[in-house]
This record gives structure tokens, sequence and C-alpha cells, in this order.
């Protein structure tokens, strides 16, 4: 089968990148338990929240029924279409430590990004095993031993990280790209 990638590929991360989950999450939980939480990550409210605030959150991601009401990240949509126009998108979740989650994904990106081949939805573990040319992702766990080049799109629980590229939000992602030598 001839290769269906002419032109430079981009793996784009969808929770905390594609989709505001911080600030549902926060949201989520802020509603519920009078907290006034701000876009942290799911893996940090896991690590910092009360026993009776985790469990339900935990509930939530575990049976599948976040992904569906996710916000879009703001800009997401029409950064993704200006960087359709050069290169290739594939979009690169790791969904296997909650698999009841890919079946609402698959909803959500029908829903919003139904432009862009299903082929090149991947569901993975390890995002070490993507070929492709970059990598937007807010976990920079993934950079390390990955083929290509990240971009770290900034989160609350990166802003720590100096080893790689960053863009705070897609208007940044768009200025990196622009950058880039073709
Ligand atoms: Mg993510």
């Amino acid at each position: 089968m001839a290769n269906p990638y002419t032109k430079p590929t981009i793996a784009i991360d969808m929770d905390h990148v594609m989709a505001d989950t911080g600030a549902y999450l926060c949201d989520w939980l802020n509603d519920r338990f009078s907290t006034s939480l701000e876009g942290e990550s799911f893996s940090t409210l896991l690590a910092t929240l009360p026993d009776e605030q985790r469990a339900p959150l935990y509930d939530l991601v575990e049976h599948g029924g976040l992904m569906r009401e996710l916000p879009l990240m703001d800009g997401c949509m029409e950064a993704m279409r200006a960087l359709a126009e050069d290169f290739e998108l594939i979009i690169c979740t790791a969904a296997m430590e909650f698999p009841n989650c890919i079946p609402p994904k698959i909803d959500w990106l029908r829903e919003h990004f139904g432009w862009i081949d299903e082929k090149d939805w991947v569901f993975c573990g390890h995002k070490q095993v993507m070929g492709t040319d970059y990598l937007i992702d807010d976990s920079p766990k993934h950079f390390d031993g990955f083929s290509g080049q990240g971009l770290l799109f900034t989160a609350a629980h990166n802003r720590g990280e100096t080893r790689f590229p960053r863009a705070d939000d897609w208007s940044g992602v768009l200025d990196w790209f622009s950058a880039q030598p073709r």
C-alpha cells in the first residue's frame, strides 16, 4: 500500500490539548464540593484530593462518562484546520489506562473532528510507538524516547518542565510551527 502521508506528520494529544479536560474536571468538582480548583490535571487531582472527592472523580473517568462532555480547548479547531494545510494530523491519545473512555472519545472526535480521517485516530499506551515527525502533548513523559520532536502544551502540571519547547496555547502552537524550517 502506498504511504498515505504526503506531508510532515504531527501527533496531537486529546486531554489538556485538544480538550480542556482540566477546566471541566475542576468545574465538576467545584460544583459538587464547593472547592475553587482551576485547570488541574486528572493525575494531579488524584494525587491531591481527599478521598471523598477523589473516589467520585475516579468513577467519572473510569466509567467513561467524562470525555463526551469536554469542551474544546480555546483556538484548537481553528489552529488544527490551519496546520492541516501543511501537515498530516494524527490524533493520539493514551487510552489504555481508562479503556471505557474510548467509545465516548470516538463520539467526541466524530462530533468535532470528523474532518480528520478516522484511520488517523490512535488510541494507544506509550506514545513512543508513534513514528510521527512531531508530537504535541501536555505530558512530557511521552517525549522521552520519542523519535520526533515534542512540543509541550502548557498546563498547570507541566509549568516546571524546561527540557522541551513549549506553546502556551494554540496560537503559540501555530507560531512555533511557522518558525520551523521547511
Ligand atoms: Mg494530555
